[in-house]
């Protein structure tokens, strides 16, 4: 088995591992019902999307 040469110093380390953070999904607040949910996605919460009902909701299934 291959063994490392030198020991990577904390330097080279932290450049490698520059790359390597995790990245918040964007997030909006719903125009509908103002809840926080993914961009370009359903809202969650009403079933919203492009101002239109698209699903039926869990919040208002008792309408219509
Ligand atoms: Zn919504």
């Amino acid at each position: 088995m291959a063994v490392p040469f030198r020991r990577v110093s904390k330097m080279k380390k932290r450049m490698r591992r520059s790359h390597l953070a995790l990245s918040v999904p964007g997030m909006i607040t719903c125009p509908n019902c103002g809840e926080l949910t993914l961009a370009h996605r359903v809202c969650g919460n009403c079933g919203f999307y492009k101002g239109k009902q698209v699903v039926a909701s869990k919040a208002d299934s008792s309408e219509e």
